[in-house]
């Protein structure tokens, strides 16, 4: 397709970072090559407004892939870090900030009784997966298709997000003794996970599952689903593992634990935690974390972890996340929700807005989609079209039909607008579109 906005300079951004970088880019989806065009090199953000290194300002539903829940350039987070940067920014010992930022994860999440502070969630993953495994003395662990958690070598297998983009099955560079003891099962289907407990009695460590799936774009769990995983788990000595790296204080104060109220073993966080520094935390039951090294045998570690900038930031940006501020996120999602689906259905555009509390995604489909394979039928083509005259028009989207978007604190009325007088074409053009 042509596209209708050219960006010089970011081009010639990505042409340099192409000699230098794989692909031009530190992570797969930022390519834009599941829409084709030229990926945007961001050089400031503002609230709910990111300028590109052309000069042109886009309405953000990106928000950093979830971290920027109260907008870019908060001035409160801004404040927190710079105080923090005055007094150096890294010690490689404990620090105050670190027992602060546990402290506010333990004191919203009820299961959350320890954690470890970690810096990406594809190290929370990969802990809590190695913990689990050396708590039950199991190796085998159950995830679902569809569901990425990071690029940890054994869950990625049949993993969303850039995985789902680029349609590897599985990637070369996991051996099949990396991938070997993940059993992969298909989402929202809890009799796949009874008939894999029954086939491996007493090998499986663990289930690891999306709190709420949001890498295959928004796929909520079905009602009974997750507490139906607690269960199993439970009956069968395996720990129940919710990733909630994405939906982690971003859904409500204490994530989608705090809508579904189902009690996991251990649990996953990242992204919003951190403020837009990479922090990220593992954590759960006190008896299962007393086995993390040195506390217990099970070894784990980083130079950077618990890093002060990170804790402040992060400190900082949940302390401002109060009851008021989920409304608005809420509300803000509900509304640009609604806009969306109204354009879309105005221009007859088959298609099925998924929500998962302030979390959402078009899906270019006649049904629910329930599972990876029927995310994957949906009609891409038609996102890839919307999603071009919404860029041309200065709203920035996820580059891809199986992401999630995200709002904030900070899209008030006059983005919200922007987003509003942008849909009728994208719509227009999602109807246009042949595959
Ligand atoms: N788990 C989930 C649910 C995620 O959405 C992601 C990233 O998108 C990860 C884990 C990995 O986190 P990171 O990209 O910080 O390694």
């Amino acid at each position: 397709m042509s596209f209708p906005y050219e960006a010089p300079v970011s081009q010639s951004l990505f042409d340099r970072a192409s000699v230098v970088t794989p692909g031009g880019v530190n992570s797969p989806v930022r390519a834009f090559r599941a829409v084709g065009g030229t990926p945007r090199f961001m050089v400031s953000g503002t609230g709910p407004y990111l300028t590109d290194a052309d000069g042109r300002e886009y309405v953000d539903l990106v928000c950093s892939w979830g971290p920027m829940i109260l907008g870019h350039s908060n001035p409160e987070v801004i404040a927190a870090v710079q105080e923090a940067v005055a007094r150096g920014t890294s010690f490689g010992t404990p620090g105050a900030g670190e027992v602060e930022l546990a402290e506010e994860i333990v004191a919203r999440i009820a299961p959350v009784e320890q954690v470890r502070l970690v810096s990406s969630g594809t190290e929370a993953t990969m802990s809590a997966i190695r913990l689990a495994r050396g708590f039950t003395g199991r190796a085998k662990v159950v995830k679902f298709a569809g569901c990425y958690h990071g690029h940890v070598d054994a869950l990625l297998a049949a993993a969303g997000s850039g995985v789902a983009t680029f349609g590897l099955p599985d990637t070369p560079g996991v051996t099949g003794a990396q991938a070997g003891d993940t059993i992969v099962l298909p989402y929202n289907d809890i009799e796949a996970v009874r008939a894999a407990f029954a086939a491996h009695p007493g090998e499986i460590a663990c289930v690891i599952t999306e709190a709420s799936p949001g890498n295959m774009g928004v796929v909520p769990p079905l009602p009974g689903f997750n507490q139906g995983l607690a269960d199993l788990c439970s009956e069968n000595g395996a720990l129940y593992i919710s990733d909630e790296v994405m939906t982690g204080f971003r859904v409500s104060k204490a994530g989608w634990y705090g809508i579904d109220g189902v009690r996991p073993d251990l649990m996953t966080f990242g992204k919003v935690m951190g403020g837009g520094f990479p922090a990220a935390a593992f954590g759960g039951r006190a008896e299962v974390m007393a086995h993390l090294a040195p506390a217990g045998p099970v070894y784990q570690a980083g130079t950077l972890s618990g890093n002060p900038i990170a804790t402040a930031a992060g400190v900082a940006q949940l302390r401002l996340l109060d009851d008021a501020a989920y409304e608005k996120v809420d509300a803000v999602s509900a509304e640009v929700r609604g806009l969306v689906t109204a354009a879309l259905a105005k221009e007859g555009v088959a298609h099925r807005l998924q929500v998962a509390g302030n979390m959402f995604s078009v899906f270019f489909a006649d049904a629910e989609v329930t599972d990876y394979e029927a995310a994957k039928r949906q009609e891409s083509f038609r996102f890839t079209a919307f999603f071009h005259s919404m860029l041309a028009q200065g709203v920035y989207l996820p580059p891809s039909a199986f992401e999630s978007w995200f709002v904030s604190t900070a899209h008030d009325a006059a983005a919200v607008e922007r987003i509003a007088a942008a849909l009728p074409a994208a719509a227009r053009a999602a109807a246009e579109a042949t595959a």
